[in-house]
């Protein structure tokens, strides 16, 4: 297992990590296989979606947070439940086909570590199987 460190520098913030994810599955000289993508927190996460206009992370993040009404009483004590919910609704592991040694990711696609408690440093495990 490969484990990504990446330091986060907002309170909420979607960053593109598929470069780095893409390094790990290059050196791991698999050719044909699956990537499985973890990461191991409760208010980070890790999803899928458009790499090519900025404007998609932010519309995401604005939505996330009219769902979740963070001004709600929760009763969770360390006031971070909004960040909880968010990182339930995105979502904790990915998985990515590799095939010819790349990712078969779409056109549009990029891979997001989701920060919703931040700023922290952040892990993402990456266990590749061919
Ligand atoms: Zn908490």
């Amino acid at each position: 297992m490969k484990e990504l460190s990446i330091r986060t520098s907002e309170r909420c913030c979607l960053i593109d990590i598929t470069r780095e994810v893409s390094r790990v599955i290059n050196n791991s000289g698999i050719k044909s296989g699956i990537a499985t993508l973890f990461v191991p927190h409760t208010t980070a996460s890790i999803t899928i979606n458009e790499n090519a206009d900025p404007d998609v992370k932010t519309d995401i993040l604005m939505k996330l947070d009219k769902i979740v009404d963070s001004d709600m009483e929760f009763r969770h004590s360390e006031g971070n439940s909004a960040a909880h919910l968010k990182a339930v609704m995105t979502g904790f592991s990915v998985s990515v086909i590799i095939e010819d040694g790349v990712m078969q990711l779409g056109t549009w696609q990029g891979i997001y570590l989701c920060e919703y408690d931040g700023p922290r440093t952040r892990k993402v495990y990456i266990k590749t199987m061919g």
